[in-house]
């Protein structure tokens, strides 16, 4: 290009970065060209040579804990459309590779803990998975281990290490399914498991097969088109009664938390294979279920980044891919915990419903004649059983219903299958985190409005192995025929 032109494109490029600088504190920022970690070269099948800008997809995955992540919402971006020219996650050619880097738990009880670990997230030599007020997560980085561990070993800060080589973990954590499931699967007429985490189009199909199966109960809905142009489907089981009450339920707004979906849709099955010898509590609801809200994160988790948070569309100008769904509903949105940096893995989005996946789940819930009395969404991990508010240390009036019936449903879950799930108001067991769905839920009226983080509580985190799909979901099935029982309790009062 000419010379003026160059100038001109570089100054430009210096104002943008140097006013950004100026007014946002960019903590989630990673510096272009020292990204992490390393890709290899894991071709796809139908590859083309479509590039993976390893800036984007190796952008901090931070964590839904802000906890030391205080970025001031100060700063609106300039939005305008972007072209349609994304690739499908099938044609990207290269995975990323997270060989030797480690989870590390890290008590936060010393007082500085904290502070260290912000302070080693903006040098961007670790990122930062869960925690709470008593521990975080820590994901570092092959080449900062050694720096790492020194920096702590010098403040006095213990460390467990929960994963040495976390790409291990990932290759293991979801084999191929054996010889006799294959022919199951054959048999059946849809390629669905619980001993598999499956792609978009095997978790479709199995909605697919299941209205054309049960037709008199079962139907498939597509309330829109995420980013990338796939669907976003919801199947109702509902036997029509005209005094059911209604039951909407989500998973996968986050890509990489795979057991959300699985778990998602197991409940579907259990009730649509079996709904003649369900029990009244369940027949009398009818049931909306979600199960992917980010297709295009959920297929990019499989093809190109396992630990890939947002939705994956781009902001005109930015390098940076992706909003945090779970940071883009209206209720209170742009408040404490969500990020205005694109590059953020809690960036909010540039306006309320700015995406197309939170706002099609939003405009479903507004606009159907279904009168809602509960939503739940699915995510990972922790075992946290949350209700309003996320936005802000406080309650809503009713939270004491909410505390009960969580309560029940977590003794259910522990009596099914004997994990322990904390029960409380978001923002006071984990951290405030504005822009939620729960939020958003409540504030339309929806009484029982949960966040249901389901397993393990950091062992394996987000790389929970398929063996683990069945018990996760069945025992919180457990849990869901509670809530089924109290919302029938409350009609008859
Ligand atoms: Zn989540």
């Amino acid at each position: 290009m000419p010379v003026a032109m160059k100038v001109w494109v570089s100054t430009l490029v210096f104002l943008v970065v140097g006013s950004e600088a100026l007014t946002v504190p960019l903590i989630n920022d990673l510096e272009p060209g020292k990204g992490w970690p390393q890709r290899n070269s894991v071709k796809q099948p139908n590859t083309h040579s479509e590039e993976v800008d390893p800036f984007v997809s190796t952008t901090e995955f931070t964590t839904e804990d802000p906890s030391f992540n205080n970025e001031e919402a100060t700063v609106t971006n300039n939005v305008a459309a972007p072209p349609k020219i994304i690739a499908r996650a099938e044609e990207i050619e290269s995975k990323v590779d997270y060989s030797g880097t480690q989870l590390w738990k890290v008590p936060t009880d010393k007082n500085n803990a904290r502070v260290v670990i912000g302070r080693l997230r903006r040098r961007n030599l670790i990122s930062t998975w869960s925690g709470n007020q008593t521990y975080i997560d820590i994901l570092v980085k092959p080449n900062a281990i050694e720096n790492v561990t020194r920096i702590f070993k010098r403040e006095s800060i213990d460390f467990n290490i929960v994963i040495e080589d976390l790409q291990k973990r990932i290759n293991e954590e979801n084999p191929p399914l054996d010889e006799n499931e294959v022919e199951l699967q054959d048999r059946r007429g849809h390629r669905m498991t619980w001993k598999q985490y499956h792609r978009l189009e095997d978790i479709h199909g199995f909605l697919d097969y299941l209205a054309k199966t049960y037709p008199a109960i079962v139907s498939v809905k597509t309330i829109g088109k995420s980013y990338e142009g796939r669907d976003i489907k919801i199947l109702r089981i509902s036997d029509g009664k005209a005094t059911n009450k209604a039951v909407f339920i989500d998973g996968g707004i986050h890509a990489r938390e795979w057991i959300s979906p699985a778990t998602v849709t197991f409940f579907i099955n259990q009730i649509a294979e079996n709904f003649d010898e369900e029990s009244d509590d369940v027949k009398n609801i009818d049931w909306y279920f979600l199960p992917v809200v980010n297709p295009d994160g959920y297929e990019f988790t499989h093809t190109s980044d396992r630990l890939w948070r947002k939705n994956r569309k781009p902001l005109l100008g930015r390098q940076c891919i992706g909003t945090d769904l779970n940071r883009n509903f209206g209720y209170r949105w742009g408040g404490r915990g969500s990020s205005s940096n694109p590059c953020s893995d809690i960036y909010r989005g540039s306006r309320m419903f700015s995406e197309p996946e939170s706002k099609a789940v939003a405009d479903f819930i507004k606009t159907t004649s279904a009168n809602f009395t509960a939503y739940i969404t699915y995510h990972s991990y922790g075992q946290y059983l949350l209700y309003p508010w996320g936005y802000e240390n406080a309650v809503p009036p009713d939270y004491i219903d909410l505390d009960e019936v969580g309560k029940s449903m977590a003794e259910a879950i522990r009596s099914a299958g004997g994990s322990q799930y904390t029960v409380g108001a978001s923002s006071k067991v984990l951290y405030p985190a504005a822009g939620g769905s729960d939020d958003w839920a409540k504030s339309q009226g929806i009484k029982y409005s949960f966040t249901i983080e389901l397993s393990d509580t950091g062992h394996y985190g987000f790389i929970l192995p398929t063996s683990f799909i069945e018990s996760v979901a069945k025992e919180s099935f457990a849990g869901l025929r509670v809530l089924s029982r109290q919302l029938n309790k409350n009609l008859i009062n």
